[in-house]
């Protein structure tokens, strides 16, 4: 799974890499048209110059997807801040409860990990057994 991420970020950079390549060819290639149709000696410089124009704005639009799938691939690098605070929650959960013992108070359950939710601190139980919900107050360890 982490894997197949990299590679695709990796694809999403190298396809980045020849499109900035491209645009910047492009842009030469349009700035050359230019500069030849200021010559003195240019046999058309009309044409020129709008061919040169066209190419540098094509060039500018091909770094901007550039720039864009840039972006994309640092995005899918970057974790993603809902993953943050799962694994905060879990932490919390394990820290100051024994989810093992946890029972169902209206039915006597063995209640899991999926039954609890933390909210500001109180865990909140949802019993899929008796379908009770309730909170719980945790007694302060210190
Ligand atoms: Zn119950």
């Amino acid at each position: 799974m982490k894997q197949a991420k990299t590679a695709g970020s990796i694809a999403l950079l190298a396809g980045g890499l020849v499109f900035l390549c491209a645009g910047g060819l492009l842009g030469v290639l349009g700035a050359l048209y230019i500069l030849a149709a200021h010559s003195e000696d240019a046999a058309r410089p009309g044409t020129d110059l709008g061919k040169g124009i066209g190419m540098l704005v094509a060039g500018l639009v091909v770094w901007t997807v550039a720039a864009v799938i840039g972006f994309l691939a640092w995005r899918r690098m970057q974790p993603k801040p809902e993953q943050k605070v799962t694994i905060h929650q879990e932490v919390e959960l394990t820290g100051d409860i024994d989810l093992a013992s946890l029972k169902c108070e209206k039915c006597a359950a063995n209640l899991d990990k999926d039954a609890v939710a933390v909210k500001e601190g109180a865990l909140l139980i949802s019993c899929p057994y008796c379908g009770a919900a309730y909170q719980v107050v945790e007694e302060p360890k210190w």
